[in-house]
């Protein structure tokens, strides 16, 4: 969509479009939801990252990037039918080196059950092929 159709497009919507800067700095990659744009960096992404790296890039609050990483885990193997998953890095704590293997969804512990530090590291993601 180029600007004048954009412009026409929310012109009909919003009678003071004009008065918004953004108005003209829509492009076609703002019509992606934040969801998706997560998703896809994790595609491109050539290491996993964690959530506190993805939610500089994106100026979003952690605990949000952790619940998106919920809902794109569930949606990117129905969208590329099977083909591709959110896989995590597990989190380990720094100081017995225990791997929290079983976590039901993305997130940070808070503490290690076998040794009770806080010095935990955070669980990394990356989607990847999984044929
Ligand atoms: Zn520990």
């Amino acid at each position: 969509m180029d600007k004048a159709t954009l412009f026409k497009y929310f012109k009909g919507r919003f009678k003071s479009c004009v008065e918004f800067n953004w108005c003209w700095n829509v492009s076609e990659e703002s019509y992606e939801s934040i969801r998706e744009r997560i998703a896809r960096f994790l595609e491109e992404a050539r290491e996993p990252v964690s959530a506190d790296e993805i939610a500089n890039i994106f100026e979003l609050d952690v605990k949000d990037v952790y619940i998106h990483l919920e809902h794109i885990a569930k949606s990117i193997r129905r969208k590329s039918g099977n083909r591709k998953a959110l896989l995590m890095v597990p989190p380990r704590c720094r100081k017995c080196g225990y791997v929290f293997k079983d976590l039901e969804k993305p997130k940070k512990p808070s503490r290690c059950p076998k040794c009770k530090s806080e010095w935990i590291e955070p669980p990394r993601f990356i989607i990847a092929s999984v044929q």
